[in-house]
């Protein structure tokens, strides 16, 4: 086969992938409308559709351990909080955007059907950079793969705890993440094996916020400070990992792992820049913006948005999460 026609061969495997997870997609929406696990519409979106706004205790880590435990998103009795409800605004423009579809799709739950209906990624990071989104998509939500978190963007509720699986990617600690991004990360290392590329391992994923407490503590004493320690570390509830839906990964060969610093420069990381975001993942730290988002070139961390926006994010050309949302920078703690 000539590059050219590997090349193409490639797209169209794309292409067909894509539009697997659309049709997927938009079958979620039609199969669990009428199951109505949660109401996340309007200000509920925003608030505290965790079921938890006003009792984060009520999902501390223990509740989100194993496959099949009850997403934080289908708790019945959703309590808004009083300070993160957006206003609803009174422009034409949101009553286009939310009702109808988008609607639909945003109490089935899944983020990628969201996306899909409001016409992909695109169009979806458009209506909410305008403001036509207001009304029904938050960037501060935990249950959503879109939600943006940085060093001034904590996580709220700040104990909060996904649903957790074990993916069948290899991972030597035994890390879990998010359903959804589960699945994407094991075909996404299933298709780099596929083109060559070698092994891909899970070097951590999902972290609870006690964890993050225990290490952030452990930083300041080895360091002697909090300065010193937020170079290192992020603070408790400022980290992607406890969303579920970030994943360190590592090269890995015979059934051995190099560690995430050794991860640049390997066939598995080049092919992971190239194609992540066919399988829903961006590479969230590339060094090149340490300005907006605080963080090194990190090659080995990886952002799970769902196909939709990653693709969106690749195709536009953005370098920052924050830049693809028209959000401020966030180089440091506030
Ligand atoms: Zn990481």
């Amino acid at each position: 086969m000539t590059s050219a026609i590997r090349a193409e061969t490639r797209r169209a495997e794309r292409r067909r992938r894509i539009e697997r997870r659309r049709r997927r997609a938009v079958a979620t929406v039609t199969a669990t409308l009428s199951a109505c696990v949660m109401i996340v519409s309007g200000a509920l979106l925003a608030s505290g559709a965790t079921g938890s706004g006003g009792d984060p205790q009520a999902q501390g880590v223990g509740s989100a351990s194993a496959r099949g435990a009850t997403p934080q998103t289908a708790s019945p009795t959703p309590t808004p909080t009083p300070t993160s409800s957006p206003t609803p605004s009174e422009s034409e423009n949101d009553a286009e955007f939310c009702p109808g579809e988008v609607a639909d799709a945003i109490e089935s739950g899944d983020s990628e059907a969201v996306v899909v209906v409001a016409g992909g990624g695109e169009a979806f990071r458009d209506a909410v950079v305008s403001g036509r989104a207001d009304g029904c998509i938050a960037l501060d939500h935990p249950a959503w793969q879109w939600i943006v978190v940085n060093k001034r963007r904590p996580i709220q509720p700040e104990n909060f705890a996904p649903e957790l699986v074990e993916p069948a990617t290899y991972s030597p600690i035994g890390a879990h993440l998010a359903p959804n991004a589960a699945d994407a990360l094991d075909e996404m290392t299933r298709a780099a094996q596929e083109a060559g590329v070698g092994d891909i391992g899970l070097e951590s994923g999902y972290r609870s916020y006690e964890a993050q407490v225990e290490a952030y503590d452990a930083q300041i004493l080895a360091r002697g400070s909090e300065e010193a320690a937020d170079e290192t570390s992020a603070r408790p509830g400022y980290s992607e990992h406890q969303l579920g839906l970030a994943a360190d990964l590592v090269a890995c060969e015979a059934g051995t792992c190099g560690s995430i610093y050794d991860f640049e420069g390997t066939p598995q990381q080049q092919w992971i820049a190239e194609n992540a975001a066919e399988f829903g993942w961006i590479v969230r730290y590339t060094g090149t913006e340490t300005g907006t988002t605080g963080y090194e070139s990190e090659p080995w961390h990886l952002r799970f948005v769902g196909a939709e926006l990653a693709t969106a994010y690749v195709e536009g050309g953005y370098d920052t999460f924050e830049d693809f949302w028209g959000l401020p920078a966030a180089p440091d703690y506030d």
